[in-house]
């Protein structure tokens, strides 16, 4: 029974290794949205500038269009002006050239405006352009350190669940039944519990003297009266530490 009740201890061993790991594994979505937002935290003042350069070359192609228009109503307008005939027309259409043109000598200085802005942007983002390539350096190394984390945690998974199988199929098929029966009926999947200190350590519930030496002899599964965990005794940790 004590080979059997170490090999249950070890097959617990697994089954929390497994559970740990594979909580692991479930969380690599959640775990590399985390690393994307740290890198796009800090890319965030990058991106401002990016977007400002971005949005002075879309301002000044409005701009370009509207002096197009404005160009073509002064055209319009001196067209006009030539076959005037009366002085009310001739009036009306000096009117509009002079308005189209200062339309365009507005748009034009707002062009101006735009295009420094991008300059000014473009210009920062070259300065910044070794800290954008660092950015992106520790970005890539980071992805691929948690990727090769990835990899080493889904291996352990496997050698765990091939390790719990070994131990499964070396118990007798009542033993092993019966922890399959425990596990699953207890929350957190954990069938087995240390007996120390005259108690149960999962359920704190205290353990009659006969029953902890039960359990310290370990010839036979001894269940916890309240949780219905299987005890065990760990002698080295039961010890008292030498010198104390
Ligand atoms: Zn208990």
């Amino acid at each position: 029974m004590k080979a059997e009740l170490a090999q249950l201890i070890a097959l617990q061993n697994a089954d929390t290794n497994i559970r740990t790991l594979q909580a692991e594994i479930e969380s690599i979505p959640e775990r590399r949205a985390e690393i994307e937002k740290e890198f796009d935290q800090r890319a965030f003042e990058i991106r401002g500038l990016e977007e400002q350069r971005d949005a002075a070359f879309h301002e000044r192609a409005r701009l370009e269009k509207e002096i197009f228009d404005q160009k073509q109503r002064a055209e319009r307008a001196d067209r006009n002006l030539m076959a005037a005939k009366k002085p009310d027309e001739y009036t009306a259409a000096i009117r509009e050239a002079d308005a189209a043109r200062k339309q365009i000598s507005a748009f034009e200085t707002q062009v101006l405006e735009q295009m420094e802005a991008s300059e000014t942007a473009e210009n920062q983002l070259k300065e910044r352009a070794p800290e954008v390539e660092k950015l992106r350096a520790d970005m890539e190394a980071r992805f691929k350190a948690f990727d090769e984390q990835v990899k080493t945690q889904q291996k352990q998974v496997e050698m765990a669940r091939a390790e719990r199988e070994r131990l499964m199929n070396e118990l007798p098929k009542a033993i092993s039944a019966m922890y399959k029966r425990i596990a699953a009926r207890i929350r957190d999947g954990v069938a087995m519990a240390e007996a120390r200190n005259g108690a149960c350590t999962a359920c704190y519930m205290a353990l009659r003297p006969q029953i902890m030496a039960d359990v310290r002899r370990g010839d036979e599964v001894i269940t916890c009266d309240n949780c219905n965990r299987i005890l065990y005794y760990a002698p080295e940790r039961n010890a008292h530490p030498v010198g104390v």
